[in-house]
This record gives structure tokens, C-alpha cells and sequence, in this order.
């Protein structure tokens, strides 16, 4: 097994707003060198780094809009995020759980502030990353997988958790189905605690810190709210807390098909873009009210 190196640890570029209730650092694929195809399976990633929203009485967050092809995977930190969408899901996360949506053939969504959330305020911390699905499976029925507290497989290390989501990590599973290989989890880690990773070399791999400040491999420091991104040039590689830190990993096998991508869909071929906009104008993604 050959170490892991890092490649570039990348700062939180300029946030913009994604309808009223996400202040997001878009670092997959705006920021170079962190294009869809560097990334596959990893294709979309938006950090709302901590951020106060004050008490409102109208929730804030997107509006109806459609996706197709692909999964969106929400992992809450601070604050609560709602989700409706027209394949008759709808769901809550709050710190420590995620939503996992499988767009697949096509769905309209609403994401938002919870309730009570909104009405007092407070800080909001999330993280929406897309996962592409491989051909045969963009055009299969949508799902709805709602990761709670109780679901996340806890790991013990010597000073901290692992907290798996999807992938396996020193032989347990996460409680994520995937259709690919993929790796996810948080890694929460008292100053001066450590975790060892280790990835087939080919997997596209990278870490945010959520909090506190850590180095990896013993020598390269990334600060909070940065995004590391490994290399392909091993298996293993290790970080360190230098305070205490919490760590989204994530390591996927790509995908390795033509990606064509516009807004809300991600299909392999232009026809089937145009494909999903008729679809989608001609009403076949369901209905949901605002
Ligand atoms: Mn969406």
C-alpha cells in the first residue's frame, strides 16, 4: 500500500445564495482543478460554511424545481433542513443526519428551513453534495433514503468517532445504498486525534473541514471550512486534529461515462438533456406545490 498524497487544499471561494435559505461555497465543479469529470462520481458540491440566519416567519430555502439522473445528498451540521418532493417523500435532518435523495428519472423538490428552525434562527451549517449515477441507473424510478442519528454507524477510535454514512471503514458499513462504490463519513476528532483512511488508488477522493483545524499525513495542515483534495497516487493516508475537528471524507470509484450537465440535470449525451427539459416542461416529473 502507497500513501495517499494531498494535492491541493483549496479556501472557500466567494459564497453566493441558492434561493433565499443556502449561503453556499460551490467548490465541485467551479473551482479548479475541481471539475466533474476530476471528480466523478462526485459532481456537485456546495459548503454553507457556518452562517447566522435571524428568526423568520416565512421559511427560506429553493423552490419547486426539478432534477434528473443523479443523487443529491444533504449532510446537516448546525441547524434543520426540510425536503418535500413529488415522488411523495418529505423528511427533516437535523446535526449529524443526512438526506439522501436519488433523483434518478426525474423528480420536483422543495428544500428549506425548517419550521421552528426558521422562526427562531440561529446557525445554519450544511453541506449538498451531487452523486452522478452510472447509465443504466439514471433513468431509474426516484428514492428517498432519510439517514437519522440512530442510522449513522458509530465507530469508536482512540479519541473520536467515525461516523459512516455510506462505504465501509475497518470492515463496517455504512447505512447508505449506493450504486456505485462510495465511501462517506465524518470524521469527529478530539485535538490530537487521528484516523487512518485507506481508498482503492483510482477513487476520487476528498475531505472539507467542518470544524477545527487538522494535517494529513502528518505534514500537511488544512484549516476549517478548506477542502482537501487527494491525489490518485495511493491507497492510505491519515489525518491528525489539531484542535478538536470534525471531517466530511468522501472517496468514490468514478464513474468514467460522458457527463452532459446543465442546471438541474446530468445526463451522458446533449439529446438526453433536451430530453429531460421536454420532460420536465411537459409535466412527466409529477407535481408539488410551492
Ligand atoms: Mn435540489
Amino acid at each position: 500500500m502507497a500513501l495517499r498524497s494531498v494535492e491541493r487544499v483549496i479556501s472557500p471561494p466567494r459564497p453566493h445564495f441558492v434561493g433565499d435559505g443556502f449561503r453556499v461555497h460551490n467548490f465541485i465543479p467551479s473551482i479548479p482543478p475541481l471539475a466533474m469529470v476530476r471528480m466523478d462520481p462526485f459532481i456537485m458540491l456546495d459548503y454553507n460554511s457556518k452562517f447566522e440566519f435571524p428568526p423568520s416567519n416565512q421559511a427560506k430555502g429553493v423552490g419547486v424545481h426539478p432534477h434528473r439522473g443523479f443523487e443529491t445528498v444533504t449532510i446537516a451540521y448546525h441547524g434543520k433542513v426540510a425536503h418535500h418532493d413529488s415522488a411523495g417523500n418529505s423528511g427533516v435532518i437535523g446535526e449529524g443526519e443526512v438526506q439522501w435523495m436519488t433523483a434518478a428519472s426525474g423528480v420536483l423538490h422543495k428544500e428549506y428551513h425548517e419550521k421552528n428552525f426558521s422562526e427562531t434562527g440561529g446557525i445554519f451549517q450544511m453541506v449538498q453534495l451531487w452523486v452522478n449515477l452510472p447509465a443504466k441507473h439514471k433513468m431509474s424510478s426516484p428514492k428517498y433514503q432519510a439517514i437519522s442519528r440512530d442510522q449513522v454507524k458509530i465507530i469508536p477510535l482512540d479519541q473520536g468517532t467515525i461516523e459512516l454514512i455510506a462505504g465501509e471503514y475497518h470492515g463496517e458499513q455504512g447505512p447508505a445504498n449506493t450504486f456505485t462504490p462510495i465511501h462517506l463519513s465524518n470524521a469527529k476528532l478530539k485535538a490530537g486525534g487521528k484516523a487512518s483512511f485507506s481508498f482503492p488508488k483510482n477513487y476520487h477522493t476528498a475531505m472539507i473541514v467542518i470544524e477545527g483545524d487538522i494535517t494529513i499525513n502528518a505534514h500537511k495542515k488544512a484549516a476549517m471550512d478548506h477542502f482537501v483534495l487527494m491525489g490518485n497516487d495511493g491507497e492510505e493516508f491519515t489525518i491528525e486534529a489539531n484542535s478538536d475537528s470534525i471531517v466530511l471524507v468522501m472517496s468514490g470509484e468514478p464513474i468514467g461515462e460522458p457527463i452532459a450537465a446543465h442546471g438541474p440535470f446530468v445526463m451522458n449525451t446533449q439529446k438526453e438533456l433536451l430530453e429531460a427539459f421536454e420532460d420536465f416542461h411537459s409535466g412527466k416529473f409529477g407535481e408539488l406545490t410551492e
